[in-house]
């Protein structure tokens, strides 16, 4: 007799979900992925906006990888356009070089430093700290009160919402301090942007005869039905748990979008941060990020705020003694896996929640009943 294998539930269309939900097919398993949301992809979902320019809803999404894995991975559901970010930061008025390189140095004091002379100058000016425990330590300690002051102080405080000292040194060290002119934002062996978009990468993703997707529908009313075996759950892991121990904190933004018709290019690079001025932290040019052609263009103003969907983990001791106490709980919820960003309460970037989640199925694979 053929026994029916119940299906997984997976909840959360984004990067966690939709990879594990892929793996699972592959190997054979009928999984149903769910999403509040009316779209596919997660945060990092993109679309042409009424002027027909490619935009990503919930801000700039660059991808960046030194995982061959996780490259070669997704290179089976998308192509690539190369694409090396670059940022400027803006003080008194002035487009500066971000991260920190030798140019910035050299057009902010008005120097000719070269490679040894920027070694030196930073040698100079920095604070030491030891030990190095948070961010307000860590850019301090590499680059000194000035330059601390200039680019991170106030972009921090108007991010997070708290002083850089009370944020893990994590945060500011995701940040470079470069003595060359090396000026792109990251350094990864592999940078692009998904040639069609990240929608189109996950709905190539989720192209699977043993995969059923569902949107708009919430996680409560969907577990309530019968016929599923495991769960998946990729949101925030507080809700989960109905907050039992409280809200773990999870900072939030309001995404301003707008469309310039007739500019061709509103700024030089793809963002532009404004540690300094505005209660917003930054603009992106999403023309930049895949080369597109447009008369006119479409930026994006970042606003944080504690209120509104959660995007970002808030890593301090504080809350990561929280999270301890809701992960001691997931721990021994029966038929559950947690994962990705939300769910795993980390400062996650795209390629981190794919290995993440290609470790989760794996595991999950080896634990589910075998398919009869
Ligand atoms: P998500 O993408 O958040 O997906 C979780 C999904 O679960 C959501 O779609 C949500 O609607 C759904 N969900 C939650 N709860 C429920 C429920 N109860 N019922 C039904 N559905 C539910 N990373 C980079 O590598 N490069 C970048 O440049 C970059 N830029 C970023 C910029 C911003 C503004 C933000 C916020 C993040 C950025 N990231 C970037 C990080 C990246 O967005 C995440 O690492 C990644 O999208 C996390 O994937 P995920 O699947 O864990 O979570
Ligand atoms: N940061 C800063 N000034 C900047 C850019 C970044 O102080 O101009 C600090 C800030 O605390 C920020 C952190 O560095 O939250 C990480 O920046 P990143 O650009 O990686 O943030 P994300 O893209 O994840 O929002």
């Amino acid at each position: 007799m053929r026994v029916a294998v119940p299906r997984t539930l997976i909840t959360g269309a984004g990067f966690a979900g939709s990879v594990v939900a892929r793996e699972l097919a592959d190997a054979g398993r009928k999984v149903h992925l769910i999403d509040r949301r009316s779209h596919i992809a997660g945060n990092a979902f993109d679309e042409h906006d009424l002027h027909g320019v490619q935009i990503h809803r919930y801000g700039p999404h660059i991808f960046h990888t030194n995982s061959e894995r996780v490259w070669t991975y997704l290179s089976r559901f998308t192509e690539w356009h190369p694409y090396e970010h670059r940022v400027r930061g803006v003080v008194n008025g002035k487009h500066y070089p971000f991260p920190i390189n030798r140019d910035t140095l050299n057009q902010l004091y008005g120097l000719d430093l070269d490679e040894e002379g920027a070694a030196a100058f930073l040698d100079r000016v920095r604070e030491p700290r030891d030990p190095v425990q948070s961010s307000e330590d860590v850019v301090l300690n590499s680059v000194g009160r000035d330059l601390y002051e200039k680019f991170f102080l106030n972009y921090t405080r108007k991010q997070w919402g708290v002083e850089p000292s009370e944020l893990k040194a994590g945060v500011a060290a995701r940040i470079p301090v470069r003595t060359n002119t090396d000026d792109r934002y990251f350094t990864d062996t592999f940078q692009a942007m998904p040639l069609h978009g990240y929608t189109k990468m996950f709905e190539n993703m989720l192209d699977h005869p043993n995969i059923t997707v569902e949107l708009g529908v919430e996680f409560s009313e969907v577990r309530q039905r019968a016929g599923f075996g495991h769960v998946v759950y990729t949101g925030p892991i507080d809700a989960y748990f109905d907050y039992r121990f409280g809200r773990l904190p999870y900072r939030s933004l309001r995404f301003e979008h707008e469309h310039l018709p007739g500019v061709e290019q509103f700024q030089p690079v793809g963002t532009v941060n404004y540690p300094n001025d505005h209660a917003y932290t930054r603009i992106t040019e999403f023309k930049h990020l895949k080369g597109q052609q447009h008369s006119g263009t479409s930026i994006v103003r970042e606003y944080p705020q504690a209120e509104g969907d959660p995007y970002y983990p808030i890593p301090n001791d504080e809350n990561e003694a929280l999270f301890k106490q809701y992960q001691a709980l997931a721990e021994v919820e029966p038929g559950v896996s947690f994962v990705g960003r939300l769910a795993e309460y980390r400062y996650y970037n795209m390629d981190q929640v794919v290995g993440a989640a290609l470790v989760a199925a794996q595991r999950l694979l080896g634990q589910l009943a075998p398919q009869i």
